[in-house]
């Protein structure tokens, strides 16, 4: 089996299941400074998120083929070969300010769990956010993980100050999302940031807040940020 990482082939001499084993076995056997980044090697850790024909995925749980194409994932800075710096998580995560801001005593039911179940999932991949066209042409957009993780605390009982998550949101956030859906095709732990956005956009209008791209919408069935009107 052939495969290409960033544009240089490799030939696979061995069976294998994953691709993190083919690119082990491509340190191993053909180029031993070949870097790339994993942890768990069970689709938990995260670290291991990759680009292949185009579309992030695990390597841990991807099973490559013949002619896979393999690149970083996108919007990270690159360290060496398929090694990126992850660290804008943890300033995008710090600027939405996506942890609870003002704790209340409050017991949780079942119901209450369920509604924030999947977003607590969340393993910081980082794919969702190399999937998302709006962080090419606007890098100081918020993301999809961030705000996901905004809607997990702005949903939250405990939380007494939902409407700071909500402020915080509200200029490079959830309007300028295009409802693209990439990040949730992207998700491999099935979360839904597109969803979770437009439940943030509801939430902050019963806040008072308003699209302030509402001029784009109407004359083009747009919805939200226009792509083409510029920043
Ligand atoms: S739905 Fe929004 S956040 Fe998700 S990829 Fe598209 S533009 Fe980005
Ligand atoms: S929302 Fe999904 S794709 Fe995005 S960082 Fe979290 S686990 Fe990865």
């Amino acid at each position: 089996m052939d495969i290409k990482v960033n544009s240089k082939s490799y030939k696979i001499k061995k069976a294998v299941t994953t691709l993190l084993e083919a690119l082990t076995y491509i340190q191993e056997n053909i180029e031993p400074t070949l870097a790339f980044d994993y942890g768990c090697k069970s689709g938990v850790c995260g670290a291991c998120s990759i680009r292949v024909n185009g579309k992030e995925q695990l390597a841990c749980s991807y099973t490559p083929a013949d002619g896979d194409t393999i690149e970083p994932i996108r919007y990270a800075k690159q360290r060496r070969d398929l090694l990126v710096d992850k660290s804008i998580a943890k300033s995008l995560i710090a600027k939405t300010k996506a942890t609870i801001h003002s704790y209340k005593e409050e017991v949780l039911g079942v119901a209450d769990e369920k509604k924030s179940e999947v977003q607590s999932n969340c393993i910081l991949c980082s794919s969702c956010y190399s999937a998302c066209p709006v962080v090419e042409v606007k890098p100081n957009f918020l993301g999809p993980y961030a705000l996901t993780k905004t809607y997990k605390y702005t949903i939250d009982k405990r939380e007494g100050e939902p409407k700071e998550h909500i402020d915080a949101i509200q200029s490079s956030g959830i309007w300028d999302c295009t409802l693209c859906n990439e990040c949730t095709l992207a998700c491999p732990q099935g979360i839904d940031p597109k969803s979770d956005i437009v439940n943030l956009r509801n939430l902050s209008a019963s806040y008072g807040y308003m699209d302030p791209n509402f001029s784009n919408m109407g004359f083009s069935g747009g919805f939200g940020f226009d792509p083409n009107g510029g920043f």
